[in-house]
This record gives C-alpha cells, sequence and structure tokens, in this order.
C-alpha cells in the first residue's frame, strides 16, 4: 500500500509511521529526515536546504519530489510505501500522483493526522528540548505551523476529492492513536480485497 500522512507540525506523523511500517513491512519515507541526513553529510543538497530547514520554511518542490523519485525507485519500495511529511503542497501531491502513475501504482490512502494547534506547541516546545532540533525554536515552530494550515492543509480538501483521505483525531497517547490508525488500515485492507 502506497500510503501518505497529513498533518500539523508535532502531531505524531513519525512516531505513527515507524510503527504502521513495522506493522505493514513497508518502508518508511520521511523528507525530512533525508533532507537533516544530507545536512548532517554536508552535501550539496545539504547546504542547499540547511538555512530553510533552520528557519521553518519549506525546501523547493522541485527538490524535494527528486529525493521522493529517487528513493521511490529503489526495489524496496515496490509493493508500497508510507509518506511521512510528503506532500507539503499541492504541487508536490500532483508530482507525487505523476510519480506513481509511471510506475503503475495509485495512491491507497491519505490518513490525515489532527490535533490542536495550542497543544501541539507545547508539545514540540518540550520536544526541542529532547532533541535539540535546530527548527523547534518558539519561532519556527510558529512559522511551521503557520506553512502547514497555508500550504499542506489544503491537501486535506485535495484527497478527499479523489476519495483517499481518512481523518483520525490524533490527541492522546501513541497507543491510543495507533489503535485508531489500526482501525483504518483494516477498513483499507478489507475493501481493497473486496474490490479485486
Ligand atoms: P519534518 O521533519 O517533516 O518536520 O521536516 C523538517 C523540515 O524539512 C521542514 O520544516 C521543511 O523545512 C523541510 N521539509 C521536509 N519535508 C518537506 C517537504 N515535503 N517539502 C518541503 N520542505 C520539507
Amino acid at each position: 500500500m502506497f500510503i501518505v500522512l497529513l498533518g500539523p507540525p508535532g502531531v505524531g506523523k513519525g512516531t505513527q509511521c515507524r510503527r504502521m511500517a513495522a506493522e505493514l513491512r513497508v518502508p518508511h519515507i520521511s523528507t525530512g529526515d533525508m533532507l537533516r541526513q544530507a545536512i548532517e553529510s554536508d552535501t550539496p543538497l545539504g547546504r542547499e536546504v540547511a538555512e530553510l530547514i533552520a528557519l521553518g520554511r519549506l525546501v523547493p518542490d522541485s527538490v524535494v519530489l527528486d529525493i521522493v523519485a529517487e528513493r521511490l525507485e529503489l526495489p524496496d519500495c515496490h509493493d508500497g510505501c508510507l509518506f511521512d511529511g510528503f506532500p507539503r503542497t499541492l504541487a508536490q501531491a500532483e508530482g507525487l500522483d505523476r510519480l506513481l502513475a509511471r510506475q503503475y501504482r495509485p495512491l491507497d490512502l491519505a490518513i490525515e493526522l489532527r490535533g490542536d494547534d495550542e497543544a501541539l506547541m507545547q508539545r514540540m516546545l518540550r520536544r526541542a528540548k529532547l532533541e535539540n532540533r535546530a527548527d523547534d525554536t518558539p519561532t519556527t515552530i510558529r512559522e511551521r505551523m503557520r506553512i502547514y494550515h497555508r500550504q499542506t492543509e489544503p491537501l486535506v480538501a485535495y484527497y478527499a476529492r479523489n476519495y483517499l483521505l481518512r481523518t483520525v483525531d490524533a490527541m492522546g497517547t501513541p497507543d491510543e492513536v495507533f489503535d485508531r490508525i489500526s482501525v483504518v488500515l483494516r477498513q483499507q485492507r478489507t475493501s481493497a480485497a473486496y474490490s479485486i
């Protein structure tokens, strides 16, 4: 299954994706992790994106689409993968549709994790202290939240139009949220089995 996970910063996409990837046995593709790795390794890509990431801004669509296209070519993605933090703009969502269509694979599902902005900001500020992420300062957290609502949230309507969207309440413990996601995955598997 090819699944997109949408949701504001701090909502727990990474945590849930790791669990879902283990359960579904598909790779977890986090563009944020890939970009951070490029920065850590001081590659030309890393040098290009470091400042934007530190400011909480989005990296250009073409850059992100290139790294996703390259990743999707690897054989472990043959049967599916989970996209975490991608797509983040309409252009990226359309780009993903094109990439998958080229491989004759449709997107199966877009799961929106919905949370309360204020609670998420508090959660991220706590995480900032633990993980020491350069883009987890109060200013960049606010900027990332603003950008999510302006540029990424419209994707909820995009996927709803394509009948791919399922919304999950992401306020609760990681176990509770994972249980809710598991229900959605089970329903998806059942409906896929009926449509064969
Ligand atoms: P994340 O770990 O997903 O929160 O991503 C951290 C940062 O990487 C974001 O704030 C952006 O600066 C950048 N980034 C990650 N994924 C994308 C994407 N799909 N499009 C643009 N920028 C991205």
